[in-house]
């Protein structure tokens, strides 16, 4: 990586800061990491809170440089974003996540839900219902199978766009979670506007409980808020037996986190699925 930066340099203008010239030479690289498969896909389990059974799946990019080994989607989804790469790399996604889900069910694994990101930008960039419709016709995987994920900020630009294109992709059978939810700028109004069915709850608020009475304050009011919407409430970053205890009392619907299990390459998370159906 070092020699490609430095024999990178010469074609920037001097005046150019350190951080824009890695920003481009993290977009060259993406670029051509897209087109030569490096990158692939772990999965973190999502899992009944009542009954601990494996319901889900989201998948979480990953890039697999030869040099600099495996390269964490903070380092690169910013700047795929800011450059457009995030275009092609978010139809990989889908893609790749759709494809992957089809297989396991054609292995006769337990069946279960593919969840995908999607960023704002791609919104802008893509109309996302004709790019989940083209992943799931390419796949053969049913659109009941497939929920995407967006940031309360996804719905804050160009609402009434916004709508529109979610009440397709609703139409087509595929689930809208909220991601991140509790965070950013949000809006309880967007809960009533948009065609929403999942509120995936911000793992900063787990990380407390229950040594923080606010953080469970919170945690318990946005589930009972969610529930009462008629939405399935899902909590990220579940880590300890005693959060899980939390959201069980509460009656929280699913639950992420590393109790359960670290998001995993898709060989492996098969195996924990399969763990599961023979348990
Ligand atoms: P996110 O969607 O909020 O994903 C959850 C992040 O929390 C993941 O980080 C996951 O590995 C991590 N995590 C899961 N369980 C735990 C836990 O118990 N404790 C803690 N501390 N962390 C946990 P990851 O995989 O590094 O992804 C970071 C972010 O990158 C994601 O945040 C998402 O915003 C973005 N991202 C990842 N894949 C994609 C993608 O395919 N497309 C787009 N647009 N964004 C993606
Ligand atoms: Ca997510
Ligand atoms: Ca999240
Ligand atoms: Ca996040």
């Amino acid at each position: 990586a070092k020699a490609r930066g430095r024999s990178a340099h010469c074609f920037f203008d001097e005046s150019m800061t350190q951080a824009a010239r890695e920003r481009l030479e993290i977009e060259a690289r993406l670029r051509t990491a897209l087109a030569q498969g490096h990158l692939l896909l772990h999965y973190q389990p999502q899992v009944d809170v009542a009954t601990g059974r494996i319901e889900g799946a989201e998948a979480l990019v990953r890039w697999q440089d030869p040099e600099e080994g495996l390269i964490s989607p903070a380092r690169f989804i910013p700047v795929a974003e800011a450059s457009g790469v995030i275009g092609p790399l978010g139809r990989w996604v889908m893609h790749e996540a759709c494809r992957q889900g089809q297989q396991w069910r054609a292995a006769g694994l337990p069946a279960i839900r593919l969840a995908v990101n999607v960023s704002p930008r791609q919104f802008q960039l893509d109309d996302m219902a004709a790019c989940a419709a083209q992943a799931l016709a390419a796949s053969g995987l049913p659109a009941g199978c497939l929920e995407l994920e967006l940031t309360e900020s996804a719905l804050a630009e160009r609402p009434e766009e916004m709508r529109q294109v979610l009440q397709r992709l609703q139409a087509l059978g595929v689930r809208i979670a909220v991601d991140d939810f509790g965070t950013g700028y949000s809006s309880l109004a967007h809960l009533k506007r948009f065609p929403i069915d999942v509120l995936k709850i911000d793992q900063g608020f787990m990380r407390d409980i229950p040594a923080s009475a606010d953080d469970m304050a919170i945690g318990a009011t946005i589930i009972a808020m969610g529930h009462s919407l008629g939405l399935t409430v899902l909590a990220e970053g579940v880590e300890t037996p005693e959060q899980l205890t939390f959201l069980r009392e509460r009656g929280c619907d699913s639950y992420q986190g590393y109790l359960c299990s670290r998001p995993l390459p898709a060989e492996q998370f098969a195996q924990l699925l399969q763990t599961q159906q023979s348990a």
